[in-house]
């Protein structure tokens, strides 16, 4: 690998927010799991999780684009993604169209943040809701009802990515050494 490689690298890697992340639940088509992956990518989310139960059949397997350089977790349940991500301090919000749900352009995502996005059908689920702090939605003033789920999220994580820049969140290291390390060994470093 040459320097300028290794540079690239490192200067992207040196961006990565772990305290940001994305939750998927049941979201199973591949094309939109891709799409998803690949905004967490370009926004700096170091680890995205998912949710798949088994009656959506997924069948992405691990082929989620991006995958190389965004961590993926996946869990058997959502009960078990939330505990873990509560664990790590962060507010759950749920992408939700509901009348208790708040414009996602008023939320603080400076905040250490984890947000959910549903199925493709049938949106999240109702532990989901249960669980997670804070419905936000993404106001709709069209005939259709919701937006596909990769085009949500982009909007969304670009919001986080607008408001942490300003807050000066890209200029420090978050990512452990060690783990910086490790992803650029297992792409191909030195
Ligand atoms: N009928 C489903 C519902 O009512 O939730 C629609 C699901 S939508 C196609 C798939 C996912 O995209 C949702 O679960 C949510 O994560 C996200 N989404 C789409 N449009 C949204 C919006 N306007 N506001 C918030 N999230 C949205």
């Amino acid at each position: 690998m040459s320097p300028e490689r290794y540079q690239r690298i490192r200067s992207v890697l040196d961006k990565r927010q772990t305290d940001l992340t994305v939750c998927l639940e049941n979201v199973h088509k591949p094309h939109n799991v891709s799409a998803v992956v690949r905004t967490c990518d370009a926004v700096g989310i170091h680890r995205v999780h998912t949710v798949w139960e088994k009656k959506y059949q997924f069948r992405g397997g691990t082929a989620m684009g991006s995958q190389d350089w965004v961590r993926q977790t996946n869990h058997d349940n959502i009960g078990s993604a939330m505990d873990t991500l509560k664990a790590q301090n962060m507010q759950v919000l749920v992408t939700h169209l509901s009348d208790s749900a708040i414009d996602f352009r008023d939320v603080d995502y400076t905040k250490p943040t984890a947000i959910l996005f549903g199925q493709e059908k049938y949106g999240a689920t109702d532990e989901a809701i249960g669980l997670a702090d804070q419905d936000i939605v993404i106001p709709m003033m069209g005939m259709v009802q919701s937006l596909n789920v990769s085009v949500a999220a982009a909007l969304v994580l670009y919001e986080a990515q607008r408001q942490r820049t300003i807050a000066g969140m890209y200029n420090n290291q978050q990512l452990p050494e060690e783990e910086c390390q490790a992803l650029a060994f297992q792409n191909g470093y030195p």
